[in-house]
């Protein structure tokens, strides 16, 4: 899929030191040995367009890219679009639109609002419709190979995936958490009789072989599973080593230890898990239903500047959760005129500053810390009149931050 243009990236003196981040699965922190780092990131069901929420993640893992590179890095960055999915369908039919419209409409505003916040876009974008047939063979492999099994109810066939041999499928770290439950209230069909255990993810919803993709063909009636889709995608673009697997926290459990298991069944070994924290608004997770959706192209259109929307979201470090105010945005903006003038200005120590953010950002994306120093560095430097420290300075901006004053 077509993705969004690079940024420019002006090249900044010497080198970032190796970046740590913190492993949602095990509390370690890790890092990618190199030369190369491959991250790979859930991405959208394009049928809520960008909130504040998407894009607090991809603003995270757009700071790992940057901060990757800027330590020597080799970066390859895949991310897939679930384009064909349950809740787009539902979607479509609640609002009385074709699926594929509603799908690629929401996928243009993701790729400008992405292009808008100044996100490096990743080296592979994958829409699941452009990658239905890797997947079929896939699943009629796990069939054949009997890892996968086929039950049959009123709504057809569905084929699951025999989980629950893997030993390390959904253990320590999810210990304490009634996972059935929480499976069920997640898109999950623990209760659905004839399967063998109640924690075996779909692969296959529907006949395989039937002509699903023909025009005209009812939606809803097949879809391949949304987890063996992404380990697939991550193996097929990255390899069997990925350094950084990324999504929300409301992936964690099923979706990521699902596709988990899926990834030993592929030999894929993955390093290290980030799961962004949870962006509130008015006292709950912004979602659709509850109507509490802060859109990102919504802000903007109402004159909020790209760049004060991203400066909002780095004042938060990537794995915490924290609720939305309008007073985000004018922190943000007070901080975007004051810098602005040190842009200008410049200052002694443009390159001690450089090395502190560098500092802050290798120890677990701090960017709250990052943000802290510039700001003590711009108040002592409001006066200052050094051409070399106030270039030096908005390169760091770009290119460690995306940010363009
Ligand atoms: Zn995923």
């Amino acid at each position: 899929m077509r993705s969004w243009p690079l940024p420019h990236l002006p090249a900044l003196p010497g080198q970032a030191p190796a970046l740590r981040v913190r492993d949602t699965r095990t509390g370690e922190f890790v890092t990618a040995p190199g030369p190369k780092a491959a991250l790979y990131v859930c991405g959208i069901t394009p049928y809520d367009a960008t909130h504040l929420g998407h894009a607090f993640t991809y603003v995270a893992f757009d700071m790992l890219v940057r901060v990757w590179r800027d330590s020597g890095l080799l970066v390859e960055y895949a991310q897939n679009i679930t384009d064909i999915d349950d809740p787009l369908f539902e979607r479509a039919e609640q609002t009385d639109v074709d699926w594929r419209e509603l799908a690629d409409s929401q996928i243009e505003l993701f790729r400008s609002d992405m292009e808008t916040l100044r996100v490096i876009p990743p080296t592979d974008w994958v829409a699941v419709s452009d990658f239905l047939d890797p997947l079929e063979t896939a699943v009629r492999d796990l069939i054949a190979s009997g890892r996968a099994y086929g039950v049959t109810g009123d709504d057809g066939r569905t084929d699951y995936y025999h989980a629950t041999s893997d030993a390390d499928y959904a253990s320590e770290h999810l210990a304490g958490i009634d996972l059935i439950k929480v499976f069920g209230e997640n898109g999950g069909d623990p209760e659905r009789p004839g399967k063998r255990h109640p924690l075996d993810p779909i692969v296959w919803k529907g006949v395989l072989g039937d002509d699903f993709r023909a025009e005209g063909a009812k939606p809803g009636v097949w879809r391949p599973g949304w987890h063996i889709e992404c380990a697939l995608i991550s193996r097929d673009y990255l390899g069997t080593t990925i350094d950084i697997q990324g999504g929300g926290s409301d992936l964690v459990f099923p979706h990521q230890e699902m596709t988990s298991t899926h990834h030993h069944e592929l030999d894929v070994t993955v390093r290290g898990q980030m799961n962004t924290g949870i962006v509130s608004y008015e006292g709950h997770k912004m979602s659709k239903s509850l109507g509490n959706l802060v859109l990102v192209s919504k802000l903007v259109q109402r004159g909020f500047e790209p760049m004060v929307v991203r400066l909002a979201l780095l004042n938060h470090r990537w794995d915490s959760d924290w609720e939305y105010t309008d007073d985000e945005l004018n922190l943000a903006e007070r901080r975007v005129t004051r810098w602005r003038r040190t842009r200008h200005t410049g200052g002694a120590g443009a390159s001690e500053l450089l090395e502190t953010v560098r500092r802050h950002l290798a120890d677990n994306l701090d960017t709250p810390k990052a943000l802290e120093a510039i700001d003590a560095w711009a108040e002592a430097n409001e006066h200052a009149d050094d051409r070399e420290g106030a270039l030096l300075f908005d390169d760091m901006c770009k290119t460690l931050l995306g940010l363009y004053l």
